[in-house]
């Protein structure tokens, strides 16, 4: 039964676009959550009621995440003050090869035994606004797509933030490496052709088994695939906002099962 609610929700949604997400809702347990309390959750969360019941609201899983990528939500958070989540627009996940975050939960709410890729699943990637991706008219990427980035990097200095020019500093956390190293790759499209949803998308080991560009016209448009993981970098990434994920939904139930 909640099997069946949950593929017409995911039906509706498919055929709703992503924004059908305001007006439908889901249910999980037999327990109706509103739209606005499906969040993404980080890596190896457990099924979502669950996961209320058993965060315990520590914030451990936040100070470990080298890239910032969890947050807790605020009073005005539905699923009460503390809750971790992700908002991937902000930052995404970006599927840390030894998952610190859910190692470092201590109640079961990140299930430990989901510690590596095969077991991740946070949702599945939509192509939401095709018609605003820039690959589809082959339009560079504009400096302030990339600039935006740099406001998503917690580790600058405000003058590296400003200047966007880093500055090496000895003996960087592995926190500020690992930020700036995906800030020096995002640097790589300003004014370039925009490819870095599928180029930067971190599934691993080969992320084209997660999303690819496609011809369509005189362009190119994202295409996702069975592997994704609904991890957000996409998300994050995309200048235009033309990708958005489903939280907890699978590929099969959004895109129908292959073969
Ligand atoms: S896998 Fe890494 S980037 Fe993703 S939430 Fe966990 S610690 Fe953060
Ligand atoms: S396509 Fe890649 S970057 Fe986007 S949500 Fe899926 S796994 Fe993450
Ligand atoms: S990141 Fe991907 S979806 Fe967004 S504009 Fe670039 S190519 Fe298009």
């Amino acid at each position: 039964m909640k099997d069946n609610r949950r593929r017409d929700f995911m039906k509706k949604m498919a055929g709703l676009g992503v924004l059908g997400l305001a007006a439908v809702g889901t249910v999980y347990a037999g327990k109706a959550l509103l739209p606005d309390e499906l969040r993404l959750r980080p890596p190896g969360a457990v099924e979502e009621y669950d996961f209320l019941a058993l965060c315990v609201k520590c914030g451990q899983c936040l100070q470990v995440c080298p890239y910032d990528s969890i947050i807790l939500e605020d009073i005005d958070g539905k699923a009460g003050v503390g809750t971790a989540y992700i908002e991937p627009r902000r930052r995404g996940c970006y599927l840390c090869e030894l998952f610190p975050c859910i190692l470092a939960c201590p109640s079961g709410a990140l299930d430990h035994d989901k510690a590596d890729i095969e077991h991740i699943h946070m949702g599945v990637a939509v192509v939401a606004n095709e018609s605003a991706c820039l690959a589809l008219y082959n339009k560079p990427v504009p400096d302030w797509a990339i600039d935006r980035i740099y406001e998503h990097t917690t580790v600058l200095t405000p003058e590296e933030r400003r200047t966007k020019k880093i500055k090496d500093i000895p003996n960087p956390s592995e926190k500020r490496e690992l930020q700036i190293k995906l800030l020096k790759k995002v640097e790589q499209y300003r004014g370039k052709q925009c490819t870095m949803c599928a180029d930067l998308c971190p599934y691993f080991p080969d992320p084209s088994q997660a999303i690819g560009m496609i011809k369509k016209g005189q362009g190119y448009v994202p295409e996702i695939r069975e592997k994704c993981v609904g991890c957000g970098a996409c998300v994050e990434l995309c200048p235009t906002d033309v990708l958005k994920v489903i939280p907890r939904a699978t590929y099969d139930e959004v895109y129908g099962k292959k073969g």
